[in-house]
């Protein structure tokens, strides 16, 4: 009977459970990684064909703290949503997809957790808020995607709906984020960037130069509309890798001697795993880990950080080795990893390419740029792509409809679908898959500190809570900033104002003395009618939630009526 005692006291002992977060030392900074919609079998493949090119890097910078594993599920569902998955992560509460931090619904027997009914579509409080609001710490976002994008709203905003974009991004910006590195110039509005400017933030627009100068530790610099170039792809001189944006963020987040807290994500590794894109997964995978390295090497020096790295769900069910694959166990690296290796262009970047010469050079660019010689088959299945803008066929003769994955077209599925089968990766879906993905922690304070075995993604939350210092304190914080208006304002006369259905107005007055103050949905600014006209930034936002007609606002907020 003596091994499974002692097996079962190191479990004690190692094992940072959700009964032990107590336990966990706070620390100074958190560096939160984020690789969006990446299987571990990704992170194999990426680990080989970096391997295969470069024989002195048998390792990814990640490997060193691999420790764990995370279950990514929604309230409802086994398989996530990025919405919902990164919001448990930032608010220690599950919930079902396109939901931003926010309480969820009951869903009776299918409910992973027990849901409060009394909260449902409220905002519920992230770690991020938490630690720029209690604790003084600098907050940044450092993500390849829209600013307003899933997960990094998770972070900093709150809606039941991932697509109402300008609520989300009128909400981040409202809540003075430090650092943002990120794409999205369309969403920043002039009324956001005037915001911005008017609180001292250098904002930053397509200028790789005027970010690298930028002496302001409070900057936002957007690249692009929507989303960034794969790094695979990109032209250097215009866009940022994932690894300089984490490091220049990190320069500015440090001056702050309370500390910081940084969202990293590696945004786009998702969309390539949707799109079934071995060339795609493998460079962005391969550029998020050089982004680890560079948070690493500042946590090592610093000795007062922790970082937390982890994917929010699994995508595309992606293998090394395929149906149909014979001998499978005696194909040597090179000739499994050797095609990836040769694919000096994501699908994306070969449809642009593609897109870009006469329908006559299909042939040649892909000899060039991913060393496949085209059978006469698959030139045809090219050439008879709707999307295929210079094809030798005209449109009404080009019927090949594959379906599109979520952020590309059905041209570059088509492109990749040539690529995979030039490759022995196999993919089952073009979706997310609900198996546990990796996790990867390193803790200034040791090994015991660590979160090893498999968490849920609950005990995530209440890692990164414990290490800010904010263990079982979260909830608290939320009731606190998001308390129900029709509570708060029991004894005022309030008026909506619903001129903007999405950014109504609430005005609320005391009647005893005249004072009122109004302040649009979804921003911090209070403007109260005091004789003074004086305007106040909230340090948290008001939240309007139209399904319940409900806005949520500060507790202490009527102080300002008094
Ligand atoms: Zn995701």
């Amino acid at each position: 009977m003596k091994k499974p005692i002692i097996l079962l006291l190191a479990l004690m002992t190692f094992k940072v459970s959700a009964v032990e977060m107590s336990k966990v030392k706070p620390v100074k900074n958190v560096i939160f990684m984020i690789a969006d919609g990446t299987s571990l079998p990704a992170l194999s493949v990426t680990r080989y064909v970096n391997w295969y090119n470069n024989p002195d890097q048998e390792k990814l910078a990640l490997d060193e703290i691999l420790c764990g594993t995370v279950r990514t599920n929604c309230i409802n569902a086994p398989i996530g949503d990025s919405a919902p998955t990164g919001a448990t992560y930032m608010t220690g509460h599950s919930a079902p997809a396109g939901y931003i931090s926010t309480y969820s619904p009951d869903f009776g027997k299918d409910n992973f957790e027990k849901v409060d009914v009394t909260k449902t579509n409220g905002p519920a409080a992230t770690i991020m808020e938490a630690c720029k609001q209690v604790k003084g710490k600098s907050t940044g976002l450092v993500v390849t995607v829209n600013f307003n994008h899933a997960t990094p709203s998770d972070c900093f905003s709150h809606y039941y709906n991932r697509n109402e974009t300008a609520i989300l991004a009128s909400q981040i910006v409202n809540n003075n984020v430090d650092v943002v590195i990120a794409s999205g110039n369309k969403y920043l509005t002039p009324e956001l960037e005037n915001y911005l400017e008017k609180r001292n933030y250098s904002v930053i627009r397509d200028d790789i130069q005027a970010m690298r100068s930028c002496t302001n530790n409070k900057m936002w610099a957007l690249f692009r509309s929507k989303i960034f170039d794969y790094e695979i792809d990109c032209d250097k001189s215009k866009q940022p890798s994932l690894a300089e944006m984490t490091k220049l963020a990190l320069d500015k987040l440090s001056q702050n001697k309370k500390g910081f807290f940084v969202m990293v994500e590696g945004s786009q590794i998702d969309f390539a795993a949707h799109n079934n894109d071995p060339a795609g997964i493998v460079s962005e995978t391969l550029a998020f880990d050089k982004a680890v390295k560079v948070a690493l090497d500042f946590a090592k020096k610093d000795k007062n950080t922790a970082v937390v790295i982890l994917s929010d769900h699994g995508n595309s069910g992606i293998t090394i080795g395929k149906y149909g694959l014979k001998g499978y166990s005696s194909i040597p690296m090179r000739k499994m990893f050797g095609p990836i290796a040769d694919y000096k262009l994501s699908a994306e970047g070969m449809l642009k390419k593609l897109n870009s010469r006469p329908g006559s050079d299909a042939k040649r660019i892909f000899n060039k740029y991913a060393n496949i010689d085209l059978s006469e088959q698959e030139l045809e299945k090219l050439y008879r792509c709707k999307g295929y803008k210079n094809s030798i066929y005209p449109e009404k003769e080009r019927n090949n409809k594959i379906d599109g994955a979520l952020y590309t077209s059905s041209f570059s599925r088509c492109i990749a679908s040539i690529m995979v089968d030039h490759c022995n990766l196999g993919f089952s879906t073009s979706g997310h898959s609900g198996e546990d993905v990796f996790l990867g922690c390193y803790n200034p304070n040791g090994a015991e500190q660590l979160p090893i075995g498999m968490n849920t993604n609950v005990e995530i939350n209440q890692y990164l809570c414990a290490l800010c210092g904010m263990y079982n304190k979260l909830d608290e914080f939320s009731d606190n900033i998001y308390a129900h208006s029709d509570k708060v304002f029991n004894d005022y006369k309030v008026t909506i104002d619903k001129t903007n259905k999405k950014f109504p107005v609430l005005n609320v007055e005391n009647s005893e003395n005249g004072k009122s103050f109004s302040i649009k949905a979804h921003t911090n600014v209070l403007y109260i009618k005091d004789g003074k006209n004086t305007i106040v930034d909230l340090p948290s936002v008001v939240i309007y939630v139209d399904k319940t007609d409900l806005f949520y606002v500060p507790k202490n907020i009527t102080e300002y009526l008094k």
